[in-house]
């Protein structure tokens, strides 16, 4: 897992090395001022030579002022490390959730990936910079001060280094059960931002049924149950930061009582008394470093394992190594014996056959639930079936790449996704870089161009967040103008017009007709009223394909679908 961590640092090398070497530098430089300190007070003060205590102290000065300067590069300098890393990994994550497959999403909460780019990502990025530099530093100057103190007076030395068991222990302590403070806060803010996704994206459900207590109330539930998490994490830092500073100042005085105590015996002079005060804060530093790292390290750690695990799940779709890129399909598909379910203990599609020539309109009719949606989402392989296979033109289509072989295919749903943005980015979906000769004919064959002429800023009206201001045969007719932009030889009409009310919906039904004209189209309607155009009729059921021909041909087999017919037409 470390080592996969520091594959990150990789481009950012020479950033690396600068932050790290000044940061060294630092720490050698904070080493020597309490020797230079202490020689002051032993040698230079006795000796009253008041232009060389100028001298020295207009060197310290330089020194002081190089280490400020390196100070303020190892900050910088070593933030823009992590922040390069944080940036690099999130891109890598945005890229990773584009490629994967339906099923992904079918399972994974959005406020959970929403939690993994940004939270997660923060404390990946802090420990990215601290994390190595900081462990290095503090190991250095620890060992490096505490041999000097060695130098300066074993026995005092010996006496400071007996408090620091102590230390460890309280910091190894509180680490473990950081770790696992850490470990709750996050899973539960993670619960609250998914929580806070569903309910807005929902709000208009949450409002039409009034339900807005239920959902404060689960809520303030999750959001209490994060609140107590966070409490508990940080009551553990206070303690440990308190003992931290209560064994610390312990120390300090533990030096000054013995110290005393060896300086009146004539084993200490002044200087080093002085300069042994001072290295025990050198020594102690880098413990508070390291508390500091004991609060980033699990934070930091636990983050980048979970965004592994997001970066590790394969799409489950994907193109074979000699993927076959088709130019222009001429749309004919075949199911041939397919079996397929979204989970183990279900089948939905059972042995399933098909066939639809190239050009020719098919109709799926039968109840909700029955797999129509689901027939229709294997032919852009949004999900593979379990056995069996789909051929289209001849070929398998898992022969195929998956981008030539959603680019011949058009889909249009009872929902359609508006992104925000304006109207003419909306249609320019459908072919990214239309020109807008070629956008405004598509609106004008989806008969967008009179309701287009009515709006103040025409094309480059904003559509709010979802569309909201666009009614459902509006937002249809966008889609099918991005249709006709797309040009695909399959098309798949899944109850594109249900949700329309009966006018409308003959305005669209004219744009589909046209937009059907010369390709495979497969439509799944309610209404059979909007299906008469239909070459072939296939009836789906529970148990799979129940009846298969044309309209008059199953109304007159007196089955499903001629009862079906009947309700409908009260006849
Ligand atoms: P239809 O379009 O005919 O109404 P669907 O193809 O949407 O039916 O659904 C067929 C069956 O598969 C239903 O039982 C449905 O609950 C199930 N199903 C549909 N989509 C999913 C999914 N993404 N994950 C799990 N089960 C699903
Ligand atoms: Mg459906």
């Amino acid at each position: 897992m470390i080592r996969r961590f520091f594959t990150y640092y990789k481009p950012h090398k020479r950033l690396f090395i600068l932050d790290f070497s000044s940061a060294v530098i630092v720490a050698f430089l904070e080493l020597g001022f309490p020797l230079a300190v202490q020689w002051f007070i032993d040698s230079l003060l006795p000796s009253g030579n008041w232009s060389m205590i100028v001298s020295v102290s207009a060197g310290l000065l330089a020194l002081y002022m190089m280490s400020t300067f390196l100070q303020f590069i190892v900050n910088y300098w070593g933030h823009k490390l992590g922040i390069n890393i944080e940036t690099d990994m999130r891109q890598q994550l945005f890229q990773h959730v584009q490629r994967q497959s339906f099923r992904f999403f079918d399972n994974t909460k959005t406020g959970h990936i929403m939690s993994r780019v940004t939270n997660d990502l923060m404390d990946i990025g802090e420990l990215a910079h601290h994390g190595p530099e900081d462990l290095f530093i503090a190991a250095m100057t620890f060992v490096g001060a505490f041999w000097i103190m060695l130098t300066i007076n074993i026995k005092l030395a010996f006496v400071t280094i007996f408090v620091l068991p102590f230390l460890v222990w309280l910091i190894a302590f509180c680490n473990i059960k950081m770790n696992r403070a850490w470990k709750r806060m996050y899973s539960d803010i993670a619960d609250v931002n998914a929580q806070v996704e569903d309910s807005v994206s929902g709000i208009r459900v949450v409002q039409s049924f009034t339900n807005e207590h239920y959902e404060i109330k689960r809520f303030t539930e999750n959001n209490g149950r994060f609140r107590l998490a966070k409490l508990a994490a940080y009551k553990i830092m206070s303690f440990s930061a308190s003992g931290i500073y209560m064994l610390t100042r312990f120390i300090t005085l533990i030096v000054l009582v013995y110290g005393s105590w060896l300086s009146f015996s004539g084993q200490l002079t002044y200087g080093e008394l002085v300069g042994f005060v001072l290295y025990v804060n050198v020594l102690l530093k880098p413990i508070d470093k390291i508390s500091a790292l004991m609060e980033l390290y699990p934070k930091g750690m636990a983050g980048f394992k979970r965004f592994t695990e997001l970066i590790d799940t394969e799409p489950e779709v994907e193109d074979t190594e000699d993927a076959i890129e088709v130019a222009s399909l001429r749309g004919d598909i075949r199911f041939n014996h397919v079996t397929f379910s979204y989970d183990k203990h279900k089948a939905v599609l059972d042995g399933i056959n098909l066939q639809m020539k190239a050009g020719e309109t098919v109709a799926f009719v039968g109840p909700s639930g029955a797999g129509k949606t689901t027939i229709c989402s294997l032919i852009p392989r949004f999900y593979d079936v379990n056995s069996g296979s789909i051929t289209i033109d001849g070929m398998d289509i898992r022969d195929l790449t998956k981008k030539s072989l959603r680019s011949q295919i058009g889909i249009v749903q009872q929902d359609v996704f508006l992104f925000t943005g304006t109207l003419k980015e909306n249609i320019a979906y459908g072919m990214l870089g239309a020109t807008d000769e070629q956008i405004a004919e598509a609106a004008k064959k989806a008969h967008l161009e009179e309701f287009i002429a009515s709006l103040p800023f025409g094309y480059e009206t904003q559509i709010g967040e979802r569309g909201l201001k666009l009614s459902g045969g509006q937002k249809q007719r966008i889609a099918i103008a991005r249709m006709f932009l797309k040009n695909p030889p399959v098309l798949i009409l899944d109850e594109a017009t249900s949700a329309l009310d009966t006018e409308t919906e003959q305005i669209i039904q004219t744009a589909l007709t046209e937009l059907a004209v010369d390709r495979t189209t497969l439509v799944i309607a309610h209404r059979l009223a909007t299906i008469r155009n239909a070459d072939r009729v296939v009836v789906v059921t529970e148990d799979g394909i129940a009846e298969e021909g044309t309209h008059d041909e199953l109304i007159k087999q007196g089955g499903i679908f001629a009862s079906l017919h009947n309700v409908q037409f009260q006849r």
